[in-house]
């Protein structure tokens, strides 16, 4: 497989595999030989809506439509009592009237979880600013080593071979500070009595020395007038490219999920030969 359609690769030229391919750069001798360096984010969807249609309201439906996008329509007809469908409307039209009105409060009923993998600190901070809509739970550092962290390389640096060699140099002197300074923390900690205590110290302090670009995971939950929002900002040329590579993959699975709720985004190719996408409907 080709470096740039993988997810990452590993250190190690011992363990080749189709998704993390040998690299082809000398290996640095303190990264460890299973650190994986990643060249884009994974993301793997974790719930989505189960609709129950309550039979005493029974809606005329038309179309194709996923789970989502009927708790959606339910919840917008029940505003008018039109579970009829007096105007013959397939789900994926119905919901497209919706987003042209602007009335995006009946797309809140559709909540999407989302374990997202394969990103650095820098975009999870930049992620957790949306607040509306949205719920976080992150890899804490001060309870997991870092001593064998992973790292994202930013997408600017990939493929120039000198800037990538000077990342993966400063890259690899932060974290063998890390592990130094863990090891130095316990021991000046040593009177401290409960171990997990002591090492939550060390590791807290040790870890303002890790870079950005230390890889993150992240479970995020979002209806999907948050995620509308959140994607429009960040898949913008605007953004800042590894957030808006991020935004461009969570938008193609929301397309995927709920399309009819998605389908005005339009992915393009921007001047900076990266993706972007611009959307029919601004915030509704
Ligand atoms: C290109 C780019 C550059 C950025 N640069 C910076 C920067 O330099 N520094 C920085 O600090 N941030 C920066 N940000 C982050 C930005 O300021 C927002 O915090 C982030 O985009 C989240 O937007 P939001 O508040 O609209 O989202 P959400 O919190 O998800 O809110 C969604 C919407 O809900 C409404 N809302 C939410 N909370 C409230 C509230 N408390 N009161 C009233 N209405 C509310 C608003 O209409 C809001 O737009 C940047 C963002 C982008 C996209």
């Amino acid at each position: 497989m080709a470096r740039a359609a993988a997810i990452g690769y590993r250190l190690s030229a011992a363990v080749p595999s189709s998704l993390f391919p040998v690299p082809s750069f000398p290996v640095p001798s303190l990264l460890t030989a299973s650190t994986l360096i990643y060249l884009e984010p994974r993301l793997t969807v974790l719930a989505r809506p189960a609709f129950a249609e309550p039979s005493h309201l029974p809606v005329n439906w038309l179309g194709d439509s996923t789970d989502g996008e009927r708790l959606a329509e339910f919840a917008g007809r029940l505003c008018y009592m039109s579970q009829r469908n007096p105007a013959n409307r397939t789900t994926r039209d119905y919901l497209e009237n919706i987003k042209k009105q602007g009335h995006g409060s009946v797309l809140e009923h559709a909540n999407y979880s989302v374990l997202i993998e394969g990103v650095s600190r820098s975009l999870t901070h930049e992620l957790v600013r949306h607040r509306a809509g949205w719920a976080y739970s992150q890899l804490s550092q001060r309870y997991v080593d870092e001593s064998v962290a992973d790292f994202v390389m930013p997408p600017a640096i990939i493929g120039d071979d000198a800037l990538e060699t000077a990342w993966k140099s400063q890259v690899e002197s932060a974290q063998k500070s890390y592990v130094t300074l863990v090891e130095e923390l316990m021991q000046r900690y040593s009177w401290v009595a409960d171990k997990v205590h002591r090492r939550k110290m060390a590791r807290e302090a040790a870890r303002a020395v890790l870079p950005n670009a230390t890889e993150t995971k992240i479970v995020a939950t979002g209806n999907v007038r948050a995620w509308r929002t959140m994607l429009e900002l960040r898949s913008s040329e605007g953004a800042e490219m590894e957030i808006r590579r991020f935004a461009i993959t969570a938008l193609r699975l929301m397309q995927q999920e709920a399309p009819a709720m998605f389908s005005d985004f339009e992915i393009y190719l921007a001047e900076d030969r990266k993706e972007a996408a611009r959307l029919g409907y601004h915030k509704i």
